[in-house]
């Protein structure tokens, strides 16, 4: 009997997340993107639930690109990394696949290639991660037309640093650098948005937007949640309670003892840790659940157990099924408990985890 530790994974959930990046993309269309395994959700079986729905997919790099592929999909996939080496520029070509070109190097081996794919140009509008600068926008296309590439040319895209935070007018500023860097080509298309951007009033999100985090129910926005932005749970994390006791007060429970019981307590031994990818920075009152009831966790994470406080549902015994994020408890709580984002988590499920669809 393989160990019931498990995630399970709402599709029809992220097709309601998908129809509703659409419906706040207004007239842009929505990309889906499925980078990271589809955010530790199986990128074959998320692309595939999409397929009706998803007019083109993005993903970090062309083997992500190509597990789309193998799925037998044929929409467009967009490289947001661009590629890694030159002879990747016709593969691109030969898949349709759309890369993300930010580098002159990037640009040299699209001079050098043969056959060019369909291609966009990423802008550095003030992430300042990667892409050219607004100022640098005319010289990149005059060796663009030099090259022949034009034609090839889909269009320009941006990424905000800080949509989470509706407070800051950082997004609005990168905005207005974008609209005005890209002003002299208006035939060519523009994308910018992550989740965060759909939920920002007022927000342009011009051609082609490019959600991620919220079709798996995470929130992208700073102090929400995803349910209070209209979002469905895709993803459950369950194990088994696999022992239960009675730890008496002044015992500790697990590594570093740190947690003790200052009264008789009852407790439960939870067949999941780190090993499995549940963050270890998440300490004593983390919520979990069983049968529906809220507990929480007490002392350290190991790397294959966790202890959960049992006193909110004395009835658990072991083989019941508890709850680490999914309905009853937001994988944003966790992830906040933990000191982190809920990305992170959920990219974080180890291989260890079987994924098992509905
Ligand atoms: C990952 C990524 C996205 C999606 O971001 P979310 O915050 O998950 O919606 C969009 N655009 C780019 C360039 C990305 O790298």
């Amino acid at each position: 009997m393989p160990r019931s530790t498990i995630a399970r994974i709402d599709l029809q959930a992220l097709r309601d997340n998908f129809a509703l990046a659409q419906k706040l993309a207004g007239s842009a269309r929505a990309m889906a993107v499925v980078k990271a395994d589809g955010y530790g959700h199986g990128i074959r079986q998320v692309a595939l639930a999409l397929a009706e729905m998803a007019p083109k997919y993005a993903v970090a790099c062309l083997e992500e690109a190509l597990a789309i592929r193998d799925a037998g999909l044929r929409q467009p996939v967009v490289l947001l990394q661009g590629v890694h080496e030159e002879g990747d520029l016709s593969g691109c070509l030969a898949h349709g696949f759309e890369p993300v070109l930010h580098s002159q190097a990037q640009l040299k081996w699209l001079e050098c290639c043969g056959d060019r794919p369909d291609f966009w140009l990423k802008v550095n509008s003030g992430m300042n991660r990667l892409g050219f600068r607004p100022a640098e926008l005319p010289d990149v296309m005059a060796a663009i037309d030099a090259m022949g590439a034009r034609p090839r040319l889909l269009g320009f895209v941006t990424h905000f640093a800080c949509a989470d935070d509706p407070s800051s007018t950082r997004t609005a500023e990168q905005t207005e650098c974008f609209v005005q860097g890209t002003a002299a080509w208006p035939e060519l298309m523009r994308s910018v948005g992550n989740s965060a951007a759909h939920f920002l009033p007022g927000q342009p999100l011009f051609d082609w937007s490019r959600p991620g985090i919220m079709l798996y129910g995470g929130s992208p926005s700073v102090g929400k949640i995803g349910p209070e932005l209209g979002l469905k749970p895709v993803m459950t994390l369950e194990a088994p309670l696999i022992s239960t006791r009675i730890v008496k007060a002044g015992e500790a429970v697990g590594y570093g003892s740190a947690w003790v019981a200052e009264q008789d307590t009852p407790m439960g031994m939870v067949a999941i840790g780190y090993g499995d990818g549940y963050p270890r920075h998440a300490g004593t009152d983390t919520p979990a659940a069983v049968g529906g009831q809220r507990i929480r966790l007490i002392g350290r994470v190991s790397m294959d157990m966790l202890a959960v406080d049992l006193t909110n549902a004395p009835d658990a015994r072991p083989g019941d099924r508890v709850e680490l994020w999914g309905e009853t408890v937001g994988v944003d709580e966790v992830a906040t408990c933990a000191g982190t984002i809920s990305y992170e988590l959920m990219t974080g499920i180890t291989a260890r985890v079987p994924r098992e669809y509905r």
